[in-house]
């Protein structure tokens, strides 16, 4: 495959993820392309760009993001060279990557093979299974109907775990005890399903009590190269959602951490994993650890990453999808004894959501904003500015804090200082719960499993 320097960069995202990107292409001196929706008419990010179009304007405000032949017809007629899909929207949509590669247009991700594989988490498991990775143990096929459900659930025993198949963000997942609680939960995961992923494939699966999420990052380019570069503990997650993640999972047994290594380089290599990606899996309190799915897009928390391997992973996947090798200099990567690992990082997602109100998403104008900073803080926001409108529309991501020390104790410190400083008036935010958990000594001994945070009630005082 032969190299291609790219001209100009489309973003099909917005907010912090946007901006992000642009960064990246300033970086390699690469012009930007912005959409936006009638509803980001005055948000930050489009202004970031050296050009910016309204997409969309008969659609709804998700809608415009997600509208695949405007985005292309867009980034034909202004002679764009690739595009970035950032995360969420359309970034593990295999039809999009497929309509980029008939336009003649770069995806900045995998191809549309990878991501119609890993879009299926049964697939996904297949894919593991095959490479001898642990899974956990489940179905291996759709579930024809809740009576079949039921029947598994009794021979796993319980508790249990009924997924979508093409879910994701936490949604499409429910947890049962009992067999009574089967069949309502298949029919209320299977509703869910058809709404929100257009796949109506359930599943079931043991489910694991008081397991770690620890997930792996990878690159990969259009060589055959694969490294892994590290890993980050995303534990700390309320109702399935990471709030605040580190890096490296430091508690987890080292004999553990070089497993996954392995593990998540077998499954990318396996499928010949391009650009940036994530293995994701669950790792129980004696060290065993199972594949749960594989996410073919950066990541909300890829900061953590960055900070302690000193690695830019979005201008690592612009580089590879120009067909640059991963031994480029700007990623260094020329084989995996070139990982460097540095001291620890924490990311805390500030959002505008109150956690008095049951973390009710507020909105409104910010009438005084400040930002934390110093040495080793880095801020990623969209909308954090004094006079910025946070509207319904979208997520409530506000700013992600990343902070970077040589201890974990001390990046404990930093990162309550950095979100101390973060000054925000005129809507709520999470604040005094990230603080609640960074101070809380469970998380300072590494000992938080994924249901700390549902199971800890003083957090939300
Ligand atoms: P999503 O694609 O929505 O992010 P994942 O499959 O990555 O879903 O799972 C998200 C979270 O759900 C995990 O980090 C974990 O907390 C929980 N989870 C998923 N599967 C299981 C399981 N079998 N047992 C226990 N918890 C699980």
């Amino acid at each position: 495959m032969a190299e291609h320097s790219f001209g100009k960069v489309l973003v099909a995202n917005r907010g912090e993820i946007a901006i992000r990107v642009f960064r990246a292409c300033y970086d390699l001196g690469l012009h930007t392309v912005a959409i936006y929706s009638n509803e980001d008419t005055y948000s930050l990010f489009r202004t970031r760009a050296d050009e910016a179009y309204l997409i969309g304007e008969n659609k709804s405000p998700l809608g415009a993001y997600l509208d695949i032949p405007a985005i292309i017809d867009l980034a034909k007629r202004r002679n764009v060279d690739a595009i970035h899909p950032g995360y969420g929207f359309l970034s593990e949509n295999a039809d999009f990557a497929r309509a980029c590669e008939e336009a003649g247009i770069a995806f900045i991700g995998p191809s549309s093979k990878i991501l119609g594989q890993m879009g299926d988490k049964l697939t996904a498991k297949a894919i593991a299974h095959a490479c001898n990775v642990p899974t956990i143990p489940g179905s291996t096929q759709p579930l024809k109907d809740g009576d079949e459900a039921l029947e598994k659930a009794i021979s796993y025993g319980f508790p249990i775990i009924l997924k979508a198949a093409g879910g994701g963000g936490g949604r499409g997942m429910r947890r049962c005890d009992s067999p009574e609680e089967v069949k309502p939960a298949f029919e209320l995961v299977k509703s869910e399903a058809k709404k929100a992923f257009g796949n109506e494939d359930i599943f079931i699966e043991k489910y694991l009590v008081e397991p770690k999420h620890i997930e792996v990052q990878i690159l990969g380019d259009q060589y055959g190269n694969v490294v892994h570069l590290g890993e980050r503990d995303c534990s700390l997650q309320r109702r399935y959602q990471k709030v605040v993640e580190f890096a490296p999972a430091w508690s987890v047994p080292e004999k553990t951490r070089q497993a996954l290594y392995e593990d998540a380089v077998k499954v990318a290599k396996h499928v010949g994993y391009v650009s940036a990606g994530t293995v994701e899996f669950l790792v129980d309190k004696d060290g065993n650890h199972y594949f749960i799915e594989m996410n073919p897009r950066i990541q909300v928390e890829h900061t953590v990453t960055e900070m302690v391997t000193g690695i830019d992973l979005v201008r690592a996947q612009i580089l590879i999808a120009e067909g640059k090798p991963l031994s480029t200099p700007e990623i260094g990567m020329a084989s995996q004894s070139d990982l460097k690992m540095n001291g620890y990082a924490i990311q805390c997602r500030v959002t505008t959501e109150d956690p008095a109100n049951n973390f009710a998403p507020d909105t409104g104008k910010i009438t005084s904003y400040r930002s934390g900073g110093g040495f080793g803080v880095r801020l990623d926001g969209g909308n954090a500015y004094t006079g910025a409108v946070i509207s319904p529309y979208y997520d409530s991501l506000l700013v992600k804090v990343t902070s970077w020390d040589s201890t974990f104790e001390a990046v404990c410190r930093k990162a309550l200082r950095a979100i101390s400083e973060e000054h925000v008036r005129g809507v709520k935010t999470n604040i005094p719960f990230v603080t609640n958990i960074l101070n809380h000594p469970t998380f300072r001994a590494g000992k938080c499993h994924t249901k700390f945070i549902d199971e800890t009630p003083e957090l939300f005082e």
